[in-house]
């Protein structure tokens, strides 16, 4: 039986990459500080024999007893809200927290795969994005903390896996959407949904030009899973090619949730990516995914999780657990 760190395992990826690796028969230890991950997101899992979760920041020494044959480093915020409120932790968790983990998978003898991002292309200048473009971030702007941290991430993994041996994978994840994001994180999805379902505005940032390309999570674990698998140590792109507007996905928001409200529009945030599509030949190429679930689908099943969750969580305007861990 293969036994799995997964970190961040509260969070919306990193409680669906736990049902994924128990249901493939693995141990799963999962790892979460709980600053942005909630235990409902795997409280279903609490009870298995082959599940044990452990409330631990892995910017401080991480200790697992036993073997390891994987790591995987979803730990981080995710959304620029979040990043906004606790950049210093975000700062730290992708770098201290990698070096911890880097550290623990090469005293074990596993493999470790982390979460990277689309965002280190930063505003991309070239479009559609391939791996072995470097990028354009502005590194003390607003984004600075997530992106810089994601790019110091993919940086050590490699010196890791260059002067250590240790077996490593990285992926580059894009937009990710489905049941268990956080209604209140900033994101434009969950944004739009639970405006909707409050009977409020949308709010476009910008003129809603700007465009993203949105992958469903089932696709997204797909990706994960095939790329630990594989041997290929390079960062590969996961994410569905399908592009849109922002305006246009309010549009379709608007129509799947059947609400009478109108759409508004906001100020750009600083450093907001003007254009996002992942080039996904090499996932295509070396792990033969293809992303499966089309918008219109994966957009239904999400909506029907949004709906099912109470008033008090619909109208959380905070994470709850913010506050006690910002020193
Ligand atoms: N956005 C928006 N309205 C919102 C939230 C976000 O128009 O209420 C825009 C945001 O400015 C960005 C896009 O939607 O251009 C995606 O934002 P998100 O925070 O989901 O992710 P990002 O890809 O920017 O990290």
């Amino acid at each position: 039986m293969k036994r799995v760190l997964i970190t961040g395992a509260a969070g919306f990826l990193g409680s669906h990459l736990c049902d994924r690796f128990i249901k493939e028969g693995c141990y799963v230890i999962a790892m979460d500080n709980l600053i942005t991950g909630r235990l409902e997101n795997i409280e279903h899992l609490m009870g298995n024999a082959n599940f044990h979760f452990v409330h631990h920041d892995v910017s401080n020494f991480v200790h697992v007893s036993g073997e390891l044959d994987y790591i995987l480093h979803f730990a981080s915020p995710a959304s620029p809200i979040d990043y906004l409120k606790i950049p210093i932790q975000t700062l730290k968790v992708g770098s201290l927290g990698t070096h911890n983990l880097l550290g623990l998978a090469k005293a074990k003898g596993a493999r470790m795969l982390i979460a990277s991002t689309s965002e280190v292309y930063g505003d991309p200048t070239v479009h559609p994005q391939p791996e072995d473009y470097w990028g354009n971030v502005n590194p003390i702007g607003p984004r600075g903390v997530y992106d810089e941290a994601k790019r110091f991430q993919e940086a050590i993994t490699m010196a890791y896996h260059r002067y250590h041996n240790l077996e490593t994978r990285i992926i580059r994840i894009f937009n990710t959407y489905g049941p268990r994001m956080r209604l209140n994180d900033g994101r434009v999805l969950p944004a739009f949904i639970g405006q909707a379902l409050r009977g409020e505005d949308l709010t476009v940032f910008g003129d809603g030009s700007q465009t993203r390309s949105f992958c469903y999570v089932d696709d997204l674990v797909e990706g994960v899973y095939r790329l630990l698998l594989s041997d290929y140590v390079y960062p590969v792109n996961v994410g569905n090619p399908d592009e849109i507007t922002i305006s246009q996905f309010a549009e379709e928001i608007i129509e799947l949730t059947g609400t009478t409200q109108k759409v508004i529009y906001k100020e750009l945030p600083v450093n907001d990516p003007a254009q996002r599509q992942p080039d996904v030949d090499k996932a295509r190429e070396i792990l033969n995914w293809e992303p499966k679930v089309a918008r219109s689908e994966g957009l239904e099943i999400t909506f029907a999780y949004f709906k099912s969750l109470s008033e008090e969580e619909l109208y959380k305007k905070d994470h709850n657990s913010f506050e006690q861990y910002i020193k």
